[in-house]
């Protein structure tokens, strides 16, 4: 057994795996946007008996990309107007396979200088962009949002208690407190189950007609919080909220944590996107007073899954709250002044995630990356517009191209925002999903792919249009 294979049979399937890839990659379009959910046709599919001793190459290959074209909702599609999930861009693609080749560890700078150096680079980048001090300014690629903002909690929870790597939180006098919307993402009750401290501790406060985090409300609830039991932790701002793109009111936010004495985390996961764009920039105003940002390059910046920063402008932190030291870790970087990223995050075992950024940057730059923000930005106008015209209702305000809309004659038919949904995705020419705001069920289609253009956009709203007059149809006829 072979575990490389020779030179031509990995040229030959390399060839075929490109040329399936290539096949995809060009001609997204013209897949169904999702599939159907057949769970028995799904399962019946996995080959089994094949693991035992392995299959013929070809076939393998045939049988995963048949499995991944057929069962899977294609996020790459133009007219997938998803949940933040993008296309894939080139370079991002690239970066993987360069990754997985050459396999480089990331725990310790000395086995990847390269690599932990170019990830460095980016944390400054961003750190600048975001409107942190370079010299004064510490972060670390993540797997994601999810992992970001468990970092956040976790740096917020060592700032404050710095006995806590000793202690733990059971050696705390007092019950921390974690502030944030009602429409903040969940990953932040997720982080407080895994750190133990319970989702009770989560203040969630509620939203303003505009779908900010009220702040009247957040300093009402801290002037009445009991201070002999809790202690304010952290307040959370999210900079492009997952149902409506909203993004809170982040000088307030950060004005309250000032005079409280709170870390200031701001949720940027998509919405962060909008820092590379000068026209966009201004909106995520106050994000450069924070504690921490979390943002997901794999969202906006359209590079492959497991792409996520978390940045601090408290340059010991990281290293506070996961330092730590082993017999076995190699020290032959000792005498250089170098940052182990073992030490500085919770991943150990470090994936070059930097390099789908850094490879798309080098081949698109800042400027091509401003481009296509704008362009994003300027076709959820363009939906919004379309919608208008068309006789829809749209139901959230942001700058970001997430549009939610209805009609006027939906809001009391239980019935006709369902129907239409299911319509479309049993067709499978579009992906879409439902929002409700205020009890109204609501679409929300967001902008998410680079290559959605007006054609895409016009194709959606006809669709819409259709679905709609089928249903009047089915209805008047019963
Ligand atoms: C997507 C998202 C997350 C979670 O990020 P993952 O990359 O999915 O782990 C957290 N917060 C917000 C606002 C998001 O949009």
């Amino acid at each position: 057994m072979q575990f490389d294979f020779n030179k031509t049979e990995r040229e030959k399937i390399l060839e075929r795996v490109f040329e399936k890839l290539e096949n995809f990659y060009s001609d997204t379009k013209s897949l169904k946007t999702n599939p159907d959910l057949n769970i028995d046709a799904i399962r019946g599919l996995l080959l089994q008996e094949e693991l035992e001793f392995g299959t013929q190459p070809e076939k393998a290959i045939d049988h995963v990309i048949n499995g991944l074209e057929t069962y899977a909702v294609h996020t790459p599609h133009p007219k997938y107007f998803g949940l933040f999930n993008p296309r894939s861009n080139f370079a991002g693609i690239l970066a993987d396979l360069i990754t997985a080749t050459y396999n480089p560890q990331l725990a310790g700078w000395s086995h990847a200088p390269f690599a932990v150096e170019v990830e460095d680079l980016l944390i400054r980048e961003f750190s600048d962009k975001f409107g942190y001090k370079k010299e004064q300014t510490d972060g670390v690629f993540t797997s994601g949002g999810a992992e970001a903002n468990l970092t956040a909690l976790l740096c917020a929870l060592n700032h404050r208690y710095p006995n806590i790597t000793e202690e733990g939180l059971i050696g705390m006098d007092k019950k921390p407190v974690i502030f944030c919307s009602k429409e903040a993402h969940h990953s932040i009750q997720k982080a407080v189950k895994i750190v133990g401290l319970g989702t009770k501790l989560i203040k969630s406060i509620p939203i303003t007609g505009e779908s900010k985090l009220d702040t009247i409300l957040l300093e009402q609830e801290l002037k009445k919080l009991d201070y002999e039991v809790y202690a304010p932790l952290m307040v959370i701002g999210t900079a492009g909220t997952t149902g409506t793109g909203t993004i809170d009111n982040l000088h307030k936010l950060s004005d309250i944590c000032q005079r409280y004495d709170i870390w200031f985390h701001v949720d940027a996961a998509y919405g962060g996107g909008a820092v590379l764009s000068s026209e966009l920039k201004p909106y995520l105003g106050g994000i450069e007073k924070s504690d921490s940002i979390t943002f997901d390059a794999h969202k906006w910046m359209s590079v492959p899954m497991g792409t996520s920063i978390f940045l601090t402008q408290h340059d010991d932190i990281l290293e506070n709250t996961f330092g730590i030291s082993t017999p076995y870790m190699p020290k032959d970087d000792d005498g250089l002044k170098v940052a182990q990223p073992f030490t500085r995050s919770i991943q150990w075992s470090r994936r070059f995630i930097g390099l789908k950024v850094y490879l798309s940057l080098l081949l698109y730059g800042w400027k091509g990356y401003e481009q296509i923000i704008n362009h994003q930005a300027e076709m959820g106008r363009y939906l919004k517009r379309r919608l208008r015209e068309e006789g829809w209702s749209i139901m959230n305000d942001t700058v970001l191209p997430v549009v939610c809309f209805t009609r006027e004659e939906f809001v009391n038919d239980m019935h006709i925002t369902q129907y239409i949904m299911d319509n479309i995705l049993k067709n499978g020419t579009s992906w879409l999903s439902l929002y409700p705001i205020d009890g109204i069920p609501t679409f929300r289609a967001c902008i998410t792919n680079y290559n959605t253009t007006e054609v895409e956009i016009e194709e959606l709203i006809e669709e819409l249009n259709r679905e709609a007059a089928s249903y009047r149809i089915t209805v008047n006829q019963v």
